[in-house]
């Protein structure tokens, strides 16, 4: 579904991706991790289309990201960033409308039954009471809510999401993980998201990716990258690895003073 071949970005001489290149298969949660200011939002928006590739390639579903148009690639693949919602004052269900725009007409008609969809999303996410409610009028936790029944009324194939649980509180972490999740997987969504959480990456991603200093260090399972020599290597400090008693998956535990 995502190629991408030897792709680099620079701002004024400063190399920030110096030849990247990996594949992410239909179907995946994939994974991206690494430092603060190793390029991960910069390669998430040179993959969704939102800054245009200069340097190597970007291909979705075999054909070169630049050859769609806006509205195009908005049909199929929703981008979440962080901040990401519109402007004071308008309504929650405004909002999620929004997500409707790349597939109405000039006239401002959509292609379904748009009407059906929203009320399943605002259900879905438990959104009813906050509905009428304006933007400025919610908390962190519920404006990450609307930013994803936002992306979630664009019905896309592909979902990248750039950090969505930094600023939560670990109740709403892990439910937004979870909206996501389970939407992944009745929807045969490929998602793609940049995770600052090492524990909650490895929890959910069927793969990562490591980047520092805008290269690719490692990709693999959880298992693969999760140790505690490859952590130490990319962040200089050292962590115990467990297995999660539950699940399985590894977990950091932080070493103060390592
Ligand atoms: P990350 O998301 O991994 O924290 P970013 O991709 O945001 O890292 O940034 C990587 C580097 O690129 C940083 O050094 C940042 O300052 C720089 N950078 C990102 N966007 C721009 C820009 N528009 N102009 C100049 N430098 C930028
Ligand atoms: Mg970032």
């Amino acid at each position: 579904m995502i190629e991408v071949e030897q792709l680099s970005r620079s701002f004024r001489g400063q190399q920030v991706l110096d030849k990247i290149s990996f594949e992410i298969k239909q179907g995946e949660f994939f994974g991206i991790i690494g430092p603060n200011g190793s390029g991960k939002s910069t390669l998430l928006r040179l993959i969704s289309g939102i800054d245009p590739v200069a340097s190597g390639s970007v291909r979705l579903n075999g054909q070169a990201v630049s050859s769609y148009s806006r509205k195009e690639l908005a049909r199929w693949l929703a981008v979440l960033q962080q901040n990401a919602l519109p402007p004071v004052g308008f309504t929650v269900r405004e909002v999620i409308e929004m997500g409707r725009y790349p597939f109405q007409s000039w006239m401002g008609e959509d292609s379904l039954d748009a009407e059906t969809l929203i009320a399943s999303i605002i259900d879905k996410l438990n959104l009813a009471p906050l509905a009428q409610r304006t933007i400025e009028q919610l908390s962190g936790g519920e404006c990450q809510r609307v930013a994803l029944a936002k992306v979630m009324a664009q019905q896309p194939r592909l979902l990248m999401l750039d950090e969505p649980t930094t600023f939560l509180d670990i109740g709403y972490q892990i439910q937004m993980m979870d909206y996501i999740k389970e939407w992944q997987l009745e929807s045969e969504l490929t998602v793609v998201a940049v995770l600052h959480d090492l524990n909650l990456a490895a929890q959910y991603c069927s793969r990562l990716m490591v980047v520092n200093q805008g290269k690719v260090v490692a990709v693999g399972t959880p298992e693969e990258i999760i140790t505690s020599s490859l952590i130490a290597r990319v962040y200089g400090t050292e962590p115990i690895v467990l297995r999660h008693p539950v699940n399985k998956a590894p977990q950091i535990l932080l070493q103060p003073g390592k």
